[in-house]
């Protein structure tokens, strides 16, 4: 299994050459222009990318053309190209940009020191998404050195993703004509349900973020002298609130929000529910006492991945505990985070959503909703009989068990304009935040076993891939008539 050639040299490779680059990687605070207003003055974006960039240039596979790609304004792109040997091609995504630093980081941890620990490499942005370029990297050098054939790459690693991709579609139109059609997607920014398996997403959710704000001041006022006259714009919010998801259940009940869950995802999340038994929620650093939000585990994958959910993200107008007088506060804003089913479509959503919160506000209060990000989620089309097949034997290979599908819970905008824009290709959309690996909050780390065996995964999918490509392009023209292997 993991001592077959193909593993042993990636193993190596990863300790040699992308472990050291991880490590230099997760120094750089290169956090999403969403968090960083500043990224193109403090320039830890280009840093971060200029390392990815120095990197490739040094470890080249054959044939390999690197350019950063920079469009005025925007936040800047790696692109690769890299021959193959047939005629399709493939185009792997990455993304360089990090999320915040977030407290919480345990002794000895934090986001921008690098910490490898039990197999583990600690610090923000590793797992999500630094690894991804590095790791595309080393399964086209492996697929070169044993000779194996591959079709020619893409890869778009960008450096927008953790504020929504707001660059990319820019960056898809200029580049339109050097990406060509790709037959093949693989996204490597995605989750797993376990180190001991190959996972495939089958789906990721949509989602509404924005902030409501409930006034009712102009200014605070004592709370004994008001309260009982003035209404609470906590309260009204709170009213607000139940008019998307009811308190008690988590349920968000309007329609709006909904999406019927497709059979075969329903099969799956069975599926995926019995192989991962109680570590589904027990991955969750849960507080003492507290229990998940249903005993069904079944239920539990699909409240993850096909149903919306409401988070409070964020608070202002409230003062912290230390400083808190007895005052009835002029105004609540809440940042709302409201995750979507994934063919829900992410505009109409935050549409809705905004009509339901500022209709008719209680007592006339001055209520407003304001989104800054409506993404739609992506559902894959159905997998090719290849493509499931390569999955599967990957999985076997370098696991010894089966490969697992499962939707995720989180949203890649990217992942959407792919499907529209290449509804042919096919996707192998996967990655390596897995139970504890805690992306976009503290102690964040990327599990270097995994990441290994991940990419001899990748590097059977190419070829794959380039072995269906071949045998579909060497058939005469004249049967082009027969029906397309899948
Ligand atoms: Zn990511």
């Amino acid at each position: 299994m993991s001592d077959t050639p193909a593993s042993a040299g990636i193993d190596r490779f990863w300790d040699e050459a992308i472990v050291p680059a991880l490590v230099d990687y997760i120094r750089i605070p290169a956090k999403s222009p969403h968090f960083d207003r500043d990224w193109s003055s403090n320039g830890h974006i280009d840093k971060a990318v200029e390392l990815a960039a120095d990197w490739c240039r040094r470890h080249a596979p054959e044939t390999m053309k690197l350019e950063v790609v920079s469009l005025t304004g925007r936040t800047p792109l790696l692109f690769i190209e890299i021959d193959g040997q047939s005629r399709d091609t493939v185009l792997i995504y990455g993304h360089l940009d990090k999320q915040p630093e977030m407290t919480g980081w345990r002794e000895g941890l934090g986001p921008w020191e690098p910490v490898i620990e039990d197999g583990r490499l600690y610090g923000r942005g590793g797992a999500d998404d630094g690894y991804s370029v590095f790791c595309a990297i080393a399964a086209i050098r492996a697929l070169q050195e044993e000779k194996r054939a591959h079709s020619r790459i893409v890869m778009l690693i960008e450096t927008c993703e953790e504020s929504g991709s707001y660059d990319l579609p820019a960056y898809l139109e200029a580049l339109a004509p050097r990406i060509g059609t790709p037959a093949l997607v693989v996204g490597l920014d995605s989750g797993c349900g376990n180190y001991e398996q190959l996972w495939g997403t089958t789906s990721l959710r949509g989602l509404v973020n924005g902030v409501l704000t409930v006034e009712v001041l102009t200014e605070g006022v004592h709370s004994g002298d008001a309260s009982g006259v003035v209404p609470s714009s906590f309260r009204i919010a709170r009213e607000l609130l139940d008019r998307i998801d009811d308190a008690e259940s988590g349920t968000v009940s309007h329609p709006a929000f909904h999406a019927p869950i497709p059979p075969e995802r329903g099969e799956q999340a069975k599926r995926a529910a019995k192989v991962l038994g109680k570590e589904l929620w027990r991955k969750f650093p849960f507080a003492k006492g507290t229990k998940p939000m249903s005993d069904d585990l079944e239920d539990l994958v699909l409240n993850r991945t096909w149903r919306p959910m409401l988070s409070v993200i964020g608070a202002e107008g409230l003062p912290p505990p230390a400083s808190a007088g007895n005052v009835l506060r002029p105004r609540t804003a809440l940042v709302l985070s409201l995750r979507l089913p994934p063919t829900v479509k992410g505009e109409t959503a935050a549409k809705n959503l905004k009509a339901l919160l500022e209709a008719d506000p209680p007592y006339g209060a001055k209520v407003k909703f304001e989104y800054g990000q409506a993404a739609t989620g992506w559902h894959a089309p159905k997998t090719a009989g290849w493509l499931d097949e390569a999955l599967q034997a990957a999985s076997r290979r370098h696991f010894g068990k089966d490969v697992m599908w499962m939707g995720e819970g989180g949203t890649i905008p990217f992942m959407a304009m792919l499907g529209k824009k290449f509804p042919e290709a096919q996707f192998f959309i996967t990655g390596v935040l897995g139970p504890h690996s805690n992306a976009h909050g503290p102690n964040e780390f990327l599990h270097l076993g995994y990441a290994k065996k991940l990419t001899a995964c990748v590097a059977d999918v190419l070829a794959a891939q380039a072995a269906h490509a071949l045998d579909e392009q060497s058939r005469p023209p004249s049967t082009g008539k027969r029906k397309r292997k899948t």
